[in-house]
């Protein structure tokens, strides 16, 4: 059984297949999720 989240990354909002043993994939491709731990990382600089 397939599940069919959504990249977490807003601009993208692909539906995928949780290929993950675990289930808990949150985006499309590394590409993604490299680009979200990017943009956190901003918002924590920006906040301190
Ligand atoms: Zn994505």
């Amino acid at each position: 059984m397939h599940r069919l989240p959504r990249c977490e990354t807003t601009e993208c909002g692909t539906a995928f297949a949780d290929t993950s043993r675990t289930g808990r994939q949150r985006y499309c491709s590394l590409r993604c999720a490299n680009r979200d731990a990017v943009r956190r990382h901003r918002a924590r600089a920006t906040l301190t």
